[in-house]
């Protein structure tokens, strides 16, 4: 089933007068929405009894959860004590995430730093393999890691390094985020065979379960020379990628992402949109 839903809670969820996360789910659920990614992203600081309640209220909403590791994972790391500490951010966010029944973990693979691109792929591709097993270990075999397409130029992470990241293991699921790699492009994708090209490969490089279930995040995305700058909404309609070229190829390929959005402020909001978009061009065929 293709699921599409917020990463964090809307401005009008809190303008609303709602304060907690655990309300978000029926008030997501009520828009049509079935997916929430959690944010980690400055810190895996969730109480166990909160998560609990999180897991408890996004099944009772069928919405089905995805968490986002801490921002500041960099598996490019040469520092030891640093790559120590990334797979412990790793292991935190992916035992969070089952309490909270959440199988996906995204992460931002890394950046380049002093050394080759190529060496910082290596390294990030090591820390990787030692990722896995440090998850098997502590118990955690059933959540699936997504090094994610990154926005910025010097970040590791276009798609042909998503895709070899997640040639290492099955477990390592692609989250391929239009909005960055139209940004990295500076603006690349446009047409229908921009979107193709995409989809394409993750059929011929990774194919199966992969290919189809993949994990999306999806925003309107401001860019510089550098790449990205900064997420917009669906309603700056000056900005890029639009949804409906890639809409028409799911439905069309009867493709089944997980599909987050990624706007600013109005996540859940564009999430029902770009849901409405799929239906259109479903009813289409
Ligand atoms: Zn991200």
């Amino acid at each position: 089933m293709i699921l599409f839903g917020p990463a964090g809670n809307s401005e009008s969820f809190y303008n609303e007068g709602h304060k907690r996360t655990v309300e978000v789910f029926s008030w997501i659920a009520k828009m049509g929405l079935n997916s929430y990614e959690y944010s980690f992203g400055r810190g895996v600081r969730l109480k166990h009894d909160t998560a609990l309640a999180i897991g408890k209220q996004a099944a009772a909403n069928d919405v089905t959860l995805s968490v986002h590791a801490p921002y500041y994972i960099n598996l490019a790391t040469l520092e030891p004590e640093k790559a120590t500490n990334n797979m412990r951010y790793l292991a935190e966010s992916a035992r969070a995430a089952k309490w909270m029944g959440a199988k996906r973990v995204v992460f931002h693979p890394g950046s380049q730093g002093r050394v080759t691109r190529g060496q910082a792929f290596e390294q990030i591709k090591k820390a990787l393999v030692l990722a896995i097993a440090h998850l098997t270990n502590e118990q955690l075999f059933d959540v699936t890691i997504c090094p994610e397409t990154l926005g910025k130029v010097k970040q590791l992470g276009d798609l042909d390094e998503v895709i070899e990241m997640c040639k290492i293991d099955e477990r390592i699921v692609p989250a391929i985020d239009f909005g960055h790699l139209h940004a990295r492009g500076f603006g690349a994708l446009n047409s229908e065979s921009d979107f193709a090209h995409i989809l394409d490969k993750l059929e011929d490089e990774l194919g199966g379960y992969r290919a189809k279930h993949f994990h999306v995040h999806f925003s309107k995305i401001e860019y510089t020379a550098q790449g990205e700058k900064r997420h917009r909404t669906f309603a700056e309609t000056e900005y890029g990628p639009d949804f409906t070229p890639l809409a028409k190829l799911i439905a069309r390929r009867e493709l089944e992402p997980v599909i987050i959005c990624e706007s600013k402020g109005t996540m859940a909001e564009d999430a029902a949109q770009m849901k409405e978009i799929y239906e259109q061009e479903k009813a289409k065929l």
